[in-house]
Order: structure tokens, then sequence, then C-alpha cells
């Protein structure tokens, strides 16, 4: 298989570097809030009370990182403004993410007070709760694709803007997207509620659905195009959305492209409108969707 994941990232990662400013901080109660600028987003970042080993420009470090690596896969970051909280608690590494749309965007992640700068620059929770700002919200039977595309996104952004190798996602893909696979009773995605089938099943429905996308456009366009539309159509954490609605304005994105490839042999069966393919991002329905891997 050949995936052109990082075509993109130079250019943009260079103009995150000249766009990212940091504004000084503020303390306020014991609690220091610093605001980061990501292109036209302010990323108000408070580190709670609490004594740390990390410095505070290591924590403001491991949070702009994460804001480039999902600007970089978006193409903007998702939303205008977002609030991360950082709270500390005790033990080592990032423990446990949270993310809010209420108030523009809220992310609540937890830093052991003994982590150290090297752990922050392998962790992978920022970015996917960052992630999580460039969907809409779904009802909770829908959680599925709010899990699968952070799971799903959050290593490719990563790798676009050099922050991992591509290696190392293709092996923890291969190891860990089994773990999406239905088991005897499964009752599909949006009725099995098992921690298994919500993160990597929907992990599983987003790879599937990037790679039809590349074969129905011979690797032309990718699941990052209908995200990035998605977004773009004004559908971000802030808002909530029915499932079909994101996946047309998804495949709406697509449009053009079946059209252009397609049309000619269309044109010799029929010159209906209405016959159109069925949409790529929203062809396989949850109820029919059988992975074969
Ligand atoms: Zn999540």
């Amino acid at each position: 298989m050949v995936f052109q994941w990082h075509c993109r990232a130079a250019h943009f990662a260079l103009l995150c570097a000249l766009l990212c400013g940091c504004l000084p901080a503020r303390t306020t109660g014991g609690d220091v809030t610093s605001t980061l600028l990501i292109g036209g987003s302010k990323i108000d970042v408070t580190i709670e009370s609490g004594e740390m080993r990390l410095s505070q420009a290591e924590l403001l470090h491991w949070v702009q990182t994460a804001a480039e690596a999902v600007a970089t896969y978006y193409g903007r970051y998702p939303v205008p403004h977002v609030e991360i909280h950082i709270i500390p608690v005790h033990g080592t590494g990032v423990r446990h993410g949270q993310t809010f749309g209420y108030d523009g965007g809220l992310i609540k992640i937890r830093v052991g007070k003994q982590t150290q700068a090297a752990e922050l620059g392998n962790d992978w929770m920022l970015t996917h709760e960052m992630v999580h700002l460039s969907f809409p919200s779904m009802a909770d039977e829908h959680h599925w694709i709010e899990e699968g595309i952070a799971v799903y996104v959050e290593p490719i952004a990563r790798i676009q803007a050099r922050q991992m190798s591509a290696e190392q996602m293709w092996a923890d893909l291969v190891r860990d997207m089994q773990k999406g696979l239905p088991q005897d009773g499964d009752r599909g995605l949006d009725h099995t509620h098992s921690w298994g089938r919500t993160y990597w099943g929907g992990a599983l429905f987003c790879f599937v659905a990037d790679v039809e996308i590349r074969k129905q456009t011979h690797n032309e366009k990718g699941l990052q195009d209908a995200l990035r539309g998605i977004l773009n159509g004004g559908g971000d954490i802030r808002h909530d959305w029915e499932l079909v609605e994101a996946f047309k304005m998804g495949d709406g994105v697509l449009a053009a492209v079946r059209r252009a490839i397609t049309g000619a042999q269309l044109s010799k069966e029929s010159s209906s409108e209405g016959i159109l393919p069925s949409a790529v991002f929203a062809g396989r329905s949850v109820a029919d969707f059988r992975p074969r891997l």
C-alpha cells in the first residue's frame, strides 16, 4: 500500500512557526495562564497550582507542538479560541484528557508532577484531544465517530508535522486496529459501546473510509479532505450535528472529483444527474460495515 500522508506538511509547519506566538503569563490564585497564538486562533493555557518538575516553558512547548500537528492536518487550528487546563496530579506522564464544546472549547488534561520533558515529546494524548475540536458534537450513539476520528487522525497529524515516523504509525496500526473488530453478539457501532468498538472500531471505520476514498479518486483525495470540508463547513465541536449531516458535508467536498472521474462513463449510460454514485464517505453505513482486514 502506498499512501501520501506528509506531502503538505513542510509548508504548513513553516507557516505555523511564523505565526505562532506567546503572550506574557498571568497568575491568578496560584494558577498561571498564558496565551499561545496559532495562526488566527488563541489558546489560553492555564497551569493549575501545584509543584511540577516541568517548567512552564516546557508545558507551553508541548501545547504548541500538539496545536501545530492539528493545524497542519486541518490547514488551520480548528476553533478560534480554546481553554486548556493543565491539572497537576501525582505520578508521571500525561494521564487523562477530556475535551468539551462549551465556552468555545475546553480541554482538561492531567499531567503527573514528576513528568519530564522527554515524556511530553512522545505524548499523543493532547493531540488526540485537540482533534476532537475539529468535528461537530454527536449524539451518544455516534460517539464512536468522534473517538474514531481522534484515534485515526492523531498519528497522521503528528507525522505530517514531522513529529512522529510513519513506520511507528503503521506498526501501531497493525497492532491495535484489530481491537476494533466486532466480537460475537456485536450490534454495530451505534449500539455496541465497548471501549474497543468505540475507539478502535471508529478508527477502523475511518481507515476503511480513507482507503476507499483514495481508491475511488486514484489517490487524489483522502479522508483528510472530507474532514477539512466538514470543519470548513462549520462543523466543529461547538455545534451539535447529526452524523448524516457531517457525512454529507464531507462527501460534498469529494463530489467534484467523483464527477470528474466517472463523468465520461455516466454520460454514456445516462444523462440523468440523479444516478451519480452514492456517497464515498457515507457509502458504508453503520449497519453494513464489515471490515475486511
Ligand atoms: Zn477522545
